[in-house]
């Protein structure tokens, strides 16, 4: 066939093919949903745009300054903020999950992906807990780290020894066999038994394992108080010699002593980062933090071994009385900030109605004065009731906003799924990424809106390696959020935590509205987001 008979037949070949697609659509719009007249922040940090944001199947389609494209639905978004749906890097969200798999205290806020296994503890083996999160039908995204803490545990228990050089090696398989699960990588909580018992050279050892096969590591540090200095040298360390990007997570200066040192360890990250080390931090904006009771006001040799062993110990005068004065210690200049009114009981199972009640007020009613050392009594049979959960108010806002507008701290909110009305929980569950956009961008000012949705969008989103996801653009998923930027916020406080983030209008998990009107819908589009190793 001469070129111009072939470019002919091709033209009606293609007019065919034309024709055989657009037939049909006379019925099928080309978009499935139509976002229109939007303030578009994509993710990147640059500025806003003006302008319209089509959806079809999973995927962003279109983005223009004006969209006339029929669409299966289309909504008129009268100028609200458009941003890519958040990814909270942070979360305990196997709390609650399975009960709440629609997870609303995070989506009403726009948060479209929860990253789990933080601190070094994730469920070993990894693969099979992830199987059961998909076969459970959830509304955001969920992906995992493997725990440092939880492979240590799996090896040698909590015992405060070095492992053996074959266990060493059981340890290393276990972060292999985590990744290629389809974790991001290594978490540790080197405050926490069994990390704290855990040498440094032993976490790089695992790093080095989770940084080869393209993990990251983030740690739960050894110390956030006294120590926090040297503990952001060993993250560094960590990172450094590990061969991999290192994250110090939930970024905090605990203790009025020690406020102020953010202006140091923020230089050190610089530093590390202008040597070529890969450091970043993320945070969430309360200056209170939550752990247990038990975790944060024991000294950690009274914990090896776990809870039978710390009963023993606590029964034994002489170390229950080195115990109590460790206990004392850190209510005095650690997470008791020098008060037991900072301490907060969050959940009590024993007795629901401690939840919510200051550690000043719960040794008053078992008749003592409130001074730090009945406090340290009444903190130590907490523990002997079955400890509890805590909130610590022992955090300046000084080096909570100067961490903040660090440029290498994204938001997470080391919260969980909390079933709504249940238990006193840190109000960071329900309002992180509101308050960040409320508080701290409309009110404050300490960053512009395109800045923190940068942090909780394309910053955590490569920092794991999600190409697809935390960016507007055409052809990424399309995980989104609306919200006005005159109204968002946070109405979850500490002492009224069950109340959702306000402002938000619209929130879209791959290509499916799940927020809409005040409620939540019907939709669980989630899905299990695996690291860069996984093996099927
Ligand atoms: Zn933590």
């Amino acid at each position: 066939m001469p070129p111009c008979r072939r470019a002919l037949g091709l033209l009606v070949v293609s007019t065919l093919l034309m024709l055989a697609m657009w037939s049909p659509s006379a019925q099928t719009p080309p978009y499935d949903l139509l976002l229109k007249n939007a303030r578009i922040v994509d993710g990147t940090g640059g500025p806003s745009s003006s302008g319209d944001v089509a959806v079809r199947g999973d995927v962003i389609a279109r983005i223009a300054p004006r969209i006339d494209g029929a669409a299966a639905r289309t909504v008129d978004v009268a100028g609200h903020v458009l941003a890519p749906g958040f990814i909270d890097i942070h979360t305990h969200a196997r709390r609650g999950i399975f009960d709440v798999p629609t997870a609303d205290n995070y989506v009403r806020q726009g948060v479209t992906t929860l990253i789990e296994g933080p601190d070094g503890s994730s469920p070993i083996p990894l693969g099979e807990f992830l199987d059961r999160v998909a076969a459970r039908g959830i509304t955001p995204n969920f992906g995992s780290m493997v725990g440092q803490g939880s492979v240590r545990q799996a090896v040698i228990g909590l015992a405060d020894r070095k492992p053996t050089p074959a266990e060493l090696d059981q340890m290393r398989r276990l972060v292999r066999q985590g990744m290629e699960d389809g974790a991001f990588g290594l978490s540790s909580g080197l405050f926490y038994v069994p990390g704290t018992f855990t040498p440094t050279a032993e976490v790089i050892e695992l790093a080095k394992v989770a940084g080869a096969m393209g993990g990251i590591y983030i740690s739960h540090m050894r110390d956030e108080a006294s120590q926090v200095v040297a503990s952001v040298r060993e993250t560094i360390e960590i990172g450094e010699r590990g061969h991999l990007p290192t994250q110090v997570t939930h970024h905090k200066i605990i203790g009025k002593a020690n406020w102020g040192k953010s202006v140091e360890t923020l230089r050190m990250i610089d530093d590390a980062r202008a040597r070529g080390v890969d450091a970043t931090i993320d945070q969430y904006p309360y200056t209170a933090s939550s752990t247990g009771i038990g975790a944060a006001l024991l000294p950690a040799w009274a914990q090896e071994g776990g809870r039978d062993s710390l009963m023993k110990r606590m029964q034994t005068p002489s170390a229950r009385s080195e115990i109590r004065a460790e206990t004392i210690r850190l209510l005095k200049e650690e997470r008791g900030g020098g008060d037991p009114h900072n301490v907060q009981l969050a959940r009590c199972s024993w007795d629901s109605s401690l939840d919510g009640r200051r550690l000043d007020e719960v040794t008053k009613g078992r008749g003592l004065t409130p001074t730090i050392e009945n406090a340290a009594d009444t903190a130590l049979w907490i523990i002997e009731q079955g400890g509890c959960s805590g909130i610590f108010h022992a955090i300046s806002e000084d080096d909570l906003q100067r961490i903040l507008k660090h440029p290498q701290t994204m938001i997470a909110s080391d919260g969980e799924v909390p079933i709504f009305g249940q238990a006193h929980p840190h109000p960071r569950s329900y309002g992180t990424n509101a308050r960040v956009l409320g508080r701290y961008v409309r009110e404050l000012k300490v960053m512009t809106l395109e800045n923190a949705i940068y942090k909780m969008s394309a910053f955590p989103a490569k920092r794991l390696g999600l190409a697809d996801r935390g960016i507007l653009r055409e052809g990424n998923k399309a995980d989104i959020v609306v919200f006005d930027p005159a109204t968002v916020r946070d109405t979850a406080t500490f002492e009224q935590p069950h109340q959702y983030a306000e402002g938000v209008s619209i929130v879209v998990v791959n290509g499916q509205v799940v927020f809409e009107n005040g409620k939540m819908t019907s939709a669980r589009p989630g899905r299990v987001l695996y690291g860069p190793a996984r093996k099927r």
